[in-house]
């Protein structure tokens, strides 16, 4: 590619509304221009880079025997009320009629279009296992869209959905997801952890999220590093006491309350489950014996009330054990609830207690947390705090002591069990003559968030370094004057050829740009490995070579440059 045959447009200055430095940078380096909250174009040069994880992910996953297939992105209603989740996916899911007044769903993930189309297809044994995938547009009216493509709206995802004859063979295709996704997020070149997770509004039982290490992460992950545990914290909240875990498949809202194990579940069950809005979440310090209280202030009281005592705590500890439980407590409070306990989860238990400790004292007017959640938009002071109460914990291995990290989720995968395979009647013909429910497994990998990932692991005060593997462009040349040397266009001509027949994805920039401009542009783009060519050096047969970590230039013969830089590359 020539520069002047392509787009290049940076700013110098990231947009106000920028907050982290991924979003920051893709917006300055002219990869992604936005349209609405959570709503971007992608611009030719990060589109070069968007392309190139697509490219990954569906190697991988066709090398793992996954089919591709792309599924409409407007869905009818009808399916996702044979599940019922067009009663359960809340506001995140975007609705609405055609001009026939019909309902329509933009699809936030695809299980039920997925199940309706297999159930028409897939009719014996003998055509198990299968895996269909695609990589396609998601719409997710996320309450808080932000951090750019992190957490945009509109998304990229590459979702995945196996059928298996048994939850033996679910699980192969579960643990084949797995594999696969390593090597994926491998090749691609990020730090990650695979971590046990919670599953969310999709159920089943087990479920790994890939979490990309960064500090600007939204979740909060526990880890032993003497072994292999890792969890979300998430879930590290919810574990349920041993005995009392729900078999693979098994129905989890019987056995235990799945839907409500952080804060913000219990937010989300009051509003969905008990037609109740929750005005702010207050941590006090006011219980019996300063005993921590947890406030849910109702919508239809205001936030001052409690503030000024109105609202006052229940006396007697709370344990969320069921619904039915928090549906009888919250309905005979005015507006609050506490101390409070969490089934079985020490951390969220002891977190309350913590956090407790932490506003004694401070427990003056305006000194209340608001808005606590201990998975996500959890406000700094209370992760550290997090931080404190499980760091040099025992891990639930026995194998060492507990840390705390923050995570980016680029990667989900669920085993579904036969919970949608059962509510829409989904079923083969097994060697029996007998028809079964299939049993599924669904695997999602955030396409379009890995880019803001991967910048949040790579990035310097100059700019992007992208990994090789995903960069718009392997390699840039610089020519200093190529408008006006004839030596400098001829070496760069040159060198531009061998690397195009060798097959490198190279840029040359032909623009005549000044050469501070010209390295800041690439700097910032984060093209990793730069050769510049200038009159100067060529006088003595040389040009220059930078990978973008380097401090300085490495002078090279003009005829070694060639091999060097494909040395680098691999
Ligand atoms: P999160 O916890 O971040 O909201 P999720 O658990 O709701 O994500 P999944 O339903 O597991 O997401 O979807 C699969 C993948 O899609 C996620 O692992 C993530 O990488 C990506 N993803 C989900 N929501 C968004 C979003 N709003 N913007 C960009 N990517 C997203
Ligand atoms: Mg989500
Ligand atoms: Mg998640
Ligand atoms: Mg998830």
């Amino acid at each position: 590619m020539r520069a002047s045959q392509f787009f290049i447009s940076t700013l110098k200055e990231a947009p106000a509304d920028a907050d982290i430095v991924s979003q920051k940078l893709m917006l300055r380096a002219g990869f992604i221009r936005k349209a609405a909250a959570g709503i971007y174009s992608w611009m030719p040069m990060g589109l070069k880079s968007l392309r190139k994880v697509e490219a990954i992910v569906r190697e991988e996953m066709n090398r793992a025997g996954a089919i591709e297939v792309i599924m409409p992105i407007v869905q009818p209603a009808g399916l996702w009320q044979e599940t019922g989740r067009w009663d359960t996916m809340g506001e995140e899911m975007l609705r609405f009629k055609d001009r026939h007044e019909r309902d329509f769903v933009i699809q936030p993930t695809s299980e039920e279009v997925v199940t309706d189309l297999i159930r028409g297809e897939l009719k014996s044994y003998r055509a198990l296992p299968k895996n269909f995938y695609q990589i396609q547009t998601k719409f997710r009216d996320e309450r808080r869209p932000r951090f750019g493509v992190m957490r945009g709206r509109e998304f990229t995802m590459k979702d995945a959905y196996s059928f298996d004859r048994s939850a033996d063979a679910a699980g192969v295709s579960y643990d084949n997801m797995y594999a696969a996704y390593c090597k994926i997020f491998d090749r691609i070149g990020l730090t990650y952890r695979a971590v046990a997770a919670d599953t969310g509004a999709i159920g089943g039982d087990r479920s790994h999220e890939f979490q990309v290490i960064a500090a600007t992460g939204e979740d909060a992950i526990i880890y032993c590093p003497d072994s292999d545990y890792a969890a979300n914290i998430e879930l590290a909240e919810a574990v349920a006491p041993a005995g009392e875990r729900p078999a693979p498949g098994a129905a989890m809202e019987k056995v235990y309350t799945p839907k409500v194990k952080t804060i913000a579940d219990l937010v989300d069950f009051l509003k969905v489950d008990i037609k109740q809005t929750v005005k702010a979440v207050v941590v006090d310090g006011d219980g019996e014996d300063g005993q921590p209280v947890l406030l849910l202030v109702r919508g239809d009281h205001e936030l001052n009330e409690v503030k000024a005592g109105k609202l006052a705590g229940v006396k007697s500890p709370l344990t969320f054990a069921s619904p039915d439980s928090i549906r009888a407590a919250f309905g005979a409070n005015p507006g609050s609830l506490g101390p409070v306990n969490f089934p079985g989860k020490v951390y969220a238990d002891r977190t309350v207690a913590k956090m407790a400790d932490m506003i004694t004292g401070a427990n003056e007017d305006d000194q209340h947390f608001t808005g606590v959640n201990f998975g996500r938009d959890c406000p700094e002071p209370i992760v550290a705090d997090i931080r404190n109460v499980v760091a040099g914990d025992p891990s639930p291995d026995g194998k060492g002591v507990l840390a705390i990290e923050r995570g980016i989720e680029v990667g989900h995968v669920f085993y579904l069990g036969t919970k949608y395979s059962e509510a829409m009647n989904a079923t083969f013909l097994d060697e029996d003559g007998k028809p079964k429910f299939f049993e599924m497994g669904c695997y999602g990998i955030g396409v379009t968030r890995i880019l803001g990932a991967a910048i949040e692991q790579n990035f310097d005060a100059k700019g992007i370094i992208w990994p090789d593997a995903i960069a718009p462009f392997t390699v840039v040349l610089c020519p200093v004057g190529y408008d006006r040397s004839a030596e400098v266009k001829a070496a760069a001509d040159k060198l531009y050829g061998d690397l195009v027949a060798n097959g490198v994805d190279v840029i040359l920039d032909d623009r005549g740009e000044r050469p501070g401009a010209m390295f800041a542009d690439w700097e910032l783009i984060g093209v990793p490995h730069r050769v510049t060519i200038g009159d100067r050096g060529l006088k003595e047969g040389k040009v220059e070579y930078q990978h973008r970590r380097d401090s300085e230039a490495t002078g090279m013969a003009v005829d070694a440059i060639l091999e060097h830089v494909l040395a680098k590359l691999g």
